[in-house]
């Protein structure tokens, strides 16, 4: 398939041309015809697999042709989760729509409010919105969307687990009904389906890969660590690698991100931190250099690094394990972008056991373990049934006598024998649907 097929507006095929895409994605090719036809959609894809342009390029399209109404307000808005994922679906939105000299805006939290009154009273084409800050628009009576035609919400998923659905749906109920709305999210089920039928109008479901689905292009690799001291001696041998061109570094806390970049900084990396904590100026200054290469190794929390598209990440390095499943995946989609392969290391100690067990779950495959020659795992972790990774010469650690030692994994995989450890009897997992936060 081409794009020259999906009948776009000669001037959007031009940006495309220029942005050096040869032919749509999958979920490009499926999506922008049903969406240019007017269907509400529903769609979901791996991370990575050009999404944006998947709701862009439509979006676009329907810009081509005058809007009947007088009013000068947004004819387009995407709602996007983290002020992030919005810089850049706004910059996607400006680089597709160049050639139509569509007038973007973002709106995002952080960000000085007179200058977001000022963009906000003029005539906007495509509205690109993080949910809380637009509210506050909203409810003073700023923005106009009496002319609305589309509205996207990208990575829905991630929007309700963040609590904006309230927001979400306030924002909708806004806007025109006779809208088009285009739901993307890296999966489809429960909450995210009950958001679909409140507010998509017989939607197309386009499913391109499932959330389960391999990342081919990415290698997935667990080291096994005994404590702090040997994880970060594990971090430093394997960032200290040529192979590394540009690292993501992933933390549980906004603390650690910032110890830790400050650390690696002392260590002569070119290391900084992205969290949440950080004001919007000095997360956007830190993806600016990560983009031009100024930075080498980003230390980040989940929140700031959801949706980010740095195409030199050649590693993705879990220094903490997520903990939730989920981000286990979209972390490691920040690294095999477009094609590319990519690497991602995921550090478990013996009291990651669980959480390790549940990532697996819910990617339905095991992590092949490595190990690093002088740095090998002192304490027994996991047995495991499955064989070992034997890349390089690596072989998994293995502890021919762990009667005594330290084991930390209630497997319910049979025991290869020697795994001293009692059931309990009680199935301490949780499922999925069940997120506490
Ligand atoms: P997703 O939202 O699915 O995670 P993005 O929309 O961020 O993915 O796109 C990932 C990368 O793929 C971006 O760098 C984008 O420029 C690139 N890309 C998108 N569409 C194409 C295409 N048709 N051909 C080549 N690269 C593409
Ligand atoms: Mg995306």
């Amino acid at each position: 398939m081409s794009f020259e097929s999906l009948n776009l507006h000669p001037l959007i095929l031009k940006s495309i041309v220029e942005s050096g895409y040869t032919e749509p994605t999958a979920i490009q090719a499926q999506a922008i015809p049903e969406a240019v036809a007017g269907h509400d959609l529903m769609a979901s894809a791996q991370t990575g697999t050009g999404k944006t342009a998947a709701f862009i390029l439509p979006a676009l399209q329907k810009l081509t042709e005058e809007s009947p109404s007088k009013s000068r307000g947004p004819r387009i808005l995407v709602l996007t989760p983290t002020r992030e994922l919005a810089t850049q679906v706004n910059e996607a939105a400006w680089k597709y729509g160049k050639g139509l000299r569509v007038k973007t805006v973002c709106i995002l939290g952080g960000m000085p409010y007179p200058l977001q009154n000022k963009l906000l009273s003029q005539p906007i084409d495509i509205l690109v919105a993080t949910p809380g800050r637009l509210i506050d628009h909203l409810e003073r009576g700023r923005i106009d969307f009496s002319r609305l035609e589309m509205l996207v919400l990208d990575e829905a998923d991630r929007m309700l687990d963040m609590g904006f659905i309230d927001d979400v749906e306030k924002i909708a109920a806004a806007t025109p009904a006779s809208r088009q709305t285009l739901l993307f999210s890296a999966t489809l089920d429960g909450t995210v389906g009950k958001l679909a039928q409140r507010l998509l109008k017989n939607p197309k479901t386009i499913q391109v890969a499932s959330q389960q689905a391999k990342h081919e292009n990415i290698e997935q690799r667990l080291h096994y660590v005994d404590d702090m001291a040997h994880k970060n001696r594990m971090l430093q041998h394997i960032i200290a690698d040529v192979e590394v061109k540009q690292a993501i570094v992933f933390t549980s806390t906004k603390r650690d991100a910032d110890q830790l970049a400050e650390d690696l900084f002392a260590q002569g990396h070119a290391a900084a931190a992205l969290h949440g904590d950080m004001n919007q100026g000095a997360r956007n200054r830190t993806i600016t250099k990560m983009k031009r290469g100024a930075i080498r190794v980003l230390v980040a929390t989940d929140v700031a690094a959801r949706g980010l598209d740095v195409s030199g990440i050649s590693h993705v390095i879990n220094f903490d394990l997520p903990k939730f499943a989920e981000d286990y995946v979209h972390r490691i989609g920040r690294t095999g972008r477009a094609g590319a392969s990519g690497i991602a290391v995921s550090f478990a100690s013996p009291k990651d056991g669980l959480h390790l067990k549940r990532i697996e779950r819910f990617t339905g495959h095991d992590i092949a373990p490595h190990v690093i020659p002088g740095l090998e795992p002192k304490r027994t972790h996991r047995p495991s049934t499955s064989k070992p990774a034997s890349k390089g010469g690596f072989g998994k650690p293995r502890s021919a006598a762990p009667g005594g030692e330290r084991t930390f994994r209630n497997d319910t995989r049979p025991s290869t024998g020697g795994y001293n450890k009692p059931s309990t009897g009680k199935d301490t997992r949780r499922s999925f649907g069940d997120r506490g936060r």
